[in-house]
């Protein structure tokens, strides 16, 4: 099967309970932000933006496990900022397991290998010699952090840990190869980390999911290509989003000067171009959406928004009316749903309820609409009942070749950070260098940017990273 079956049973439960009961809104996925803070300062990150006055604040682990029990998502995407930064992460997801949640830790990586550590001194015995020999010689923990975990004591074994079970992914945020995905979060080493992680989770027997953005700028063929390396890597499974912002100072230019949206934003079009493969690789790789999902980012059908599937809860309250997009925080979810008028939201046979909405088809608006049936399709059940419950791609085959292509950037000397910035700030890589503005646009106020990319962390200003990759194909092509 594609996907493990108590997980899609437990989904479509769900599903059919609300529908028995005719339930008009309910939530498939909670995103869960339980803190903003992050040890990274990607660029163009959204959350680090919006919630800059807040980056300190956390919500309480009563708070986040009650947040749960009130939407009663079956699935629960533990985000943020980085959410292992978060005190009681361990409490949170063990909490959320028993309450009979999927969950989804979706991370930047830094931290995932010192977690695992910690689950493997917790479980500590003799019977764990041949799994820590593998990790010793893959590299994945030094011969240092073996002797903790063969040392162990009481403390360590009481330790409340991330357990390995089929109810938990790691979503692991991979945006691009090496090269690209170090500069996109500004640090060197991070795509490193991440496949390391990778490595150790597989060995330590946890389920990985990686999670990836696609910007206006983002090299198609290069996605592919991380999606052969990943797989090779027996990752369990993919989400793919277009990134999404709005920016009204740019709708402004493109309606008062005629100029082409094309140049500021990823329009239906240019998502539809980009994901004109998407179901080749649904066949070809565990991509998670549904194949409803993908015939409409890959333009071939209309899907109607409903973002209140998937709600975010954090700091403030419930975000609403969706991940991307913030006019308001509400102390409940029901309250929510009750008080947001989403038929103002979202595109119907191509109009813009909301000019913001425009050119949206992220997952966290449409992909619930696959699963829920709206715009529903003669078919559509078998369809999704096929992709479900057909057989799990096979791993890419692992290659020197594949490996070589994945790591592409500081491994082989290229993209060490301060040469990279050289090159791109360079006048021949355009006037206006990728890193430089970082700040000057940091204004954090939530009124330069109204709309923000739901990728697992909340890119924000999809407009930087794309002068990024901009300037990352041009260094490429100059080689
Ligand atoms: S995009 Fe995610 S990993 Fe990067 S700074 Fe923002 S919260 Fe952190
Ligand atoms: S921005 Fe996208 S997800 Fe949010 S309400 Fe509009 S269409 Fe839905």
């Amino acid at each position: 099967m594609r996907f493990p079956f108590a997980l899609t049973k437990k989904i479509a439960s769900h599903i059919i309970k609300h529908k028995l009961r005719k339930t008009p809104k309910f939530a498939m996925v909670l995103q869960l932000e339980p803190l903003h803070t992050c040890n990274l300062t990607c660029t163009g990150c959204g959350r680090i933006r919006e919630y800059s006055t807040s980056l300190k604040d956390m919500v309480p682990l009563e708070q986040c496990l009650q947040a749960a029990i009130e939407c009663d998502a079956p699935m629960v995407s533990i985000c943020g900022g980085e959410p292992l930064i978060y005190p009681k992460i361990e409490e949170l997801i063990a909490g959320l397991l028993e309450q009979g949640r999927v969950l989804y830790i979706c991370t930047n990586g830094m931290f995932m290998r010192k977690k695992m550590r910690d689950y493997l001194a917790a479980i500590y015995s003799p019977a764990l010699e041949p799994k820590l020999k593998k990790l010793l010689d893959g590299k994945l923990i030094t011969d240092k952090e073996a002797e903790v975990i063969r040392k162990s004591d009481d403390a360590a074994k009481k330790k409340v840990v991330i357990r390995p079970t089929q109810w938990m992914y790691w979503n692991v945020h991979v945006d691009g190869l090496e090269f690209t995905h170090d500069l996109i979060v500004e640090r060197e080493g991070v795509f490193k980390e991440c496949v390391e992680a990778i490595k150790m989770a597989k060995i330590c027997g946890y389920q990985v999911a990686t999670n990836t953005t696609v910007y206006r700028e983002t090299d198609v063929a290069e996605i592919e290509d991380m999606f052969k390396y990943l797989s090779s890597l027996e990752v369990d499974g993919h989400t793919i989003s277009p990134g999404y912002d709005y920016d009204a100072a740019k709708k402004d230019m493109v309606s008062r000067l005629g100029k082409d949206p094309k140049q500021f934003f990823l329009t239906r079009d240019m998502t539809r171009q980009k994901f004109a493969k998407i179901q080749d690789w649904g066949k070809a790789f565990t991509i998670f959406g549904t194949p409803v999902y993908q015939e409409f980012l890959a333009g071939k059908r209309e899907l109607t928004c409903t973002a209140w599937a998937i709600p975010t809860y954090n700091v403030k309250g419930w975000k609403a009316p969706c991940y991307l997009m913030t006019d308001g925080h509400y102390a409940g979810y029901q309250e929510m749903l009750t008080k947001v008028q989403w038929e103002k939201y979202g595109v119907v046979n191509g109009v813009a309820r909301d000019p913001r909405c425009e050119h949206c088809m992220v997952h966290c608006g449409y992909d619930p609409s696959g699963a829920l049936g709206t715009n529903y399709q003669s078919g559509d059940n078998w369809k999704n009942f096929k992709y479900n419950f057909g057989a799990k791609p096979k791993p890419y085959p692992s290659s020197p070749e594949l490996a070589k292509r994945a790591f592409n950037g500081a491994t082989i000397g290229k993209g060490h950070l301060a040469e990279a910035k050289a090159i791109i700030n360079s006048p021949a890589a355009g006037a206006r260098g990728a890193f430089s503005h970082k700040e000057e646009e940091h204004n954090h106020n939530g009124t330069a940017h109204e709309a923000h990319v739901g990728s697992h962390c909340g890119t924000g200003d999809t407009s930087e990273r794309d002068e990024l990759l901009a300037k990352i194909k041009d260094v490429k092509k100059a080689e």
